[in-house]
């Protein structure tokens, strides 16, 4: 791995700070030095690459990834794809969203019990590029919960496992560990897609979210909940899970509880899939009124109100938009971001210091990764304009000149403004 050096750069640092211009020189896998106003580096053995005025932030963090879903309107499709054939798709996305400039992701959930694990691994082993990534099991979820597509007479999966009752939630949460995730996903609530388990319905109950719990903190793993309903945002809470879905619902009470618990829970709204599945799913048959009646322009309008309040509350909100489905493809992540400004009343900076620096907490590296600080690794973009101006440049691949992670360019720049100008 060679250094680099990046002259004529601006830096978006991530702290919430006004950009800068500045030299940064990343050494091996991390940043080594940051030389502000005007001060310059003498770093001879470095690539210089000058950026022109180009910003320089730190790489996003999905917060709410399945690489190993496969843009299908429907459930049953995913569980449809062999194990062989599911292993390439899940590296081809891992693949496409690292080329959208997510050099981490979170998983939310796996479609099959080992393929965010073998992913991750693969990606940390240098076999495959690929983002940062935390591996999550599939959706631990009740018999008639989301997920559950069976039927009496025939076999059919989707991305969950189905437990009932305490012992059998606590038997498949260390089959999950023994496989070797990060991240246990249970589906305490239903969705409003699901006609036998609404959004505002609670179907997992308090002795199977406990007896999860219960095995992640015995292992040292973390659980994510699908919580949509204010009664399963207050088990989650109850319990301590520590990445609450959608909470969507919340109620006052709901709020509250969040809030006496904002420095260790992370929100991810998921908003993005919400909004495609409102206004951008007809060629599916979701018109805008179909979607309407099955209750989701009401729950995105509860929803936006939620946010703001958690916001203001102090929590961390965090893009990722579910993406994965249909209406709602894998490649399109960074939409979030803009998302949050339009509906949520983020801030462009707002929106960025939470899928970068928050997204390093959310990563549990957040005293290492998400900013561009001295001593932090060197995962960074390097961004044609500037996207406090409009944040929906980074949806535009051409935009992204650059691409590092951890030190090494997955997609290098050119090395002058001027092949830059002519390559764009
Ligand atoms: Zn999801």
């Amino acid at each position: 791995m060679s250094n680099t050096l990046f002259t004529q750069v601006q830096v978006l640092d991530a702290t919430g700070a006004e950009p800068y211009s500045a030299q940064v020189l990343v050494q091996g896998n991390r940043i080594k030095q940051i030389a502000r106003d005007g001060g310059t580096i003498a770093a001879e053995d470095a690539e210089v690459i000058d950026g022109g005025g180009a910003t320089l932030m730190p790489g996003l963090v999905e917060c709410h990834a399945h690489p190993s879903f496969i843009n299908s309107s429907s459930l049953e499709a995913i569980g449809q794809v062999p194990p062989e054939e599911h292993t390439l798709i899940t590296m081809k996305h891992a693949r496409i969203m690292l080329d959208q400039g997510f050099t981490s992701l979170n998983s939310a959930a796996a479609a099959k019990p080992r393929l965010d694990v073998v992913i991750r691994n693969a990606i940390e082993a240098g076999d495959i590029p690929g983002p940062r990534m935390l591996a999550a099991s599939p959706e631990l979820t009740v018999t008639g919960g989301l997920g559950d597509v069976s039927l009496p007479h025939c076999q059919r999966d989707s991305f969950a496992i189905i437990c009932d009752g305490a012992d059998q939630f606590r038997q498949v949460s260390r089959e999950m560990c023994r496989e070797g995730v990060d991240t246990l996903k249970i589906n305490p609530s239903g969705d409003e897609f699901v006609p036998f388990a609404r959004a505002h319905q609670t179907v997992m109950n308090e002795a199977e979210t406990a007896a999860v719990c219960e095995v992640a903190r015995s292992r040292g793993k973390r659980v994510a909940a699908h919580a949509r309903s204010a009664e399963s945002v207050k088990m989650c809470v109850r319990n301590g899970v520590e990445i609450i879905y959608h909470a969507t619902l919340c109620d006052e009470e709901a709020l509250d509880m969040l809030e006496s618990v904002k420095d260790t829970v992370f929100i991810g709204p998921t908003i993005g899939i919400t909004i495609a599945t409102c206004f951008e799913a007809s060629d599916w048959g979701v018109t805008e009124e179909v979607a309407a009646n099955l209750g989701f322009r009401r729950e995105l309008e509860v929803a936006v109100e939620n946010m703001k309040a958690l916001k203001q509350r102090g929590l961390r909100v965090m893009p990722g938009g579910d993406y994965g489905f249909a209406w709602n493809p894998i490649g399109a992540n960074a939409r979030d971001l803009e998302h949050f400004v339009n509906y949520l009343d983020f801030t462009p900076m707002e929106a960025i210091v939470s899928a970068t620096r928050w997204g390093g907490e959310i990563m549990m590296m957040g005293q290492e990764l998400g900013q561009v600080r001295e001593g932090f690794l060197a995962d960074l973009l390097l961004v044609d304009g500037d996207p406090l101006l409009d944040v929906s440049i980074l949806q535009d691949q051409t935009r992204l000149l650059g691409i590092m992670k951890d030190g090494g360019f997955h997609k290098q720049p050119p090395k002058h403004p001027a092949a830059r100008r002519a390559a764009a």
